[in-house]
């Protein structure tokens, strides 16, 4: 069976299910394994990286919550019946695991260290660690000239473990959300934030950061976005996959990208669009 036709009898049941729950359901809540269609879903996102997952008043925008979009509405679930939830990254092992949110759609790169609490469909996006400096820094053009300088990034973040396994000679500063590095950049505190290049390139495309931080742009590492699920939930892994694929085909997974990271003028490096590992 192909997966078109999967997603049509998905529909199907999406309707029947809707139906069926008009009779004083809530349609239920968390989206587990068989029966995810006319479910709502709680999904974590980031609120604060522009072109990825930003809130601004009630309204969510970027390529993430875009994909986040899609999957759900492949598996049965409106648009209004999801409930976005800040999933900031040392948090986002913790909310799949106690059920605080029931799929993560967050910069979230797959790791075998994530993989003992979390399953993850995908990869969806390919991106690499890069670093943001300020506009006039000569001093920093890659990741082999950080000796000695201040860096900013996130707790938890495979982005502050590859700087303290590989990059001894610099002192790292971590907060819990990237943003909160963008007035110690601009305050000299520290010398470079550093995360993946897609949501540097968020930053510096903002009006007030524009003149003042620039994109090195030599990412020296993969990271592949999954999106996290219950650790053990193959089922609903395996319809997120076949959504992402239908996804890469239809044209969904290329307009996310032009009009989420256009605007910044980000382009997808290598790899992408990448192709979904089997689920286990
Ligand atoms: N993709 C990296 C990670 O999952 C960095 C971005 C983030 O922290 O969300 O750790």
């Amino acid at each position: 069976m192909n997966a078109r036709r999967i997603g049509a009898i998905g529909a199907a049941a999406a309707l029947a299910f809707g139906l069926a729950a008009c009779g004083g359901d809530d349609g239920g809540d968390a989206a587990t394994g068989g029966d995810t269609a006319g479910k709502k879903l709680k999904i974590g996102i980031k609120f604060d990286q522009p072109g990825l997952g930003l809130k601004k008043g009630t309204e969510v925008t970027g390529f993430d919550i875009d994909m986040a979009k899609y999957v759900a509405k492949e598996l049965g679930t409106a648009e209004g019946d999801i409930e976005w939830v800040q999933a900031p990254s040392p948090q986002r092992e913790t909310l799949i695991k106690t059920g605080q949110v029931d799929m993560i759609f967050a910069t979230y790169s797959i790791t075998d260290k994530r993989k003992a609490d979390v399953t993850f469909a995908g990869p969806y996006f390919v991106a690499g660690q890069d670093l943001l400096v300020r506009s006039d820094d000569t001093s920093i053009t890659g990741a082999d000239t950080l000796t000695g300088k201040k860096l900013c990034s996130v707790k938890g973040s495979t982005p502050a473990q590859k700087v303290k396994d590989k990059y001894p000679g610099v002192q790292l500063l971590e907060y819990s959300t990237y943003s909160e590095c963008l007035p110690a950049l601009t305050s000299k505190k520290v010398d470079a934030l550093t995360t993946d290049d897609t949501i540097l390139a968020g930053y510096a495309a903002q009006a007030e950061f524009k003149d003042k931080f620039k994109l090195v742009g030599k990412p020296f590492s993969e990271e592949n976005y999954g999106v996290g699920l219950k650790k053990g939930d193959v089922e609903l892994c395996n319809k997120v996959t076949e959504a992402l694929k239908k996804a890469f085909t239809d044209g969904a997974w290329q307009k996310a990208i032009d009009d989420n990271l256009g605007p910044a003028n980000y382009k997808p490096g290598p790899g992408n669009p990448p192709t979904p590992a089997a689920c286990a």
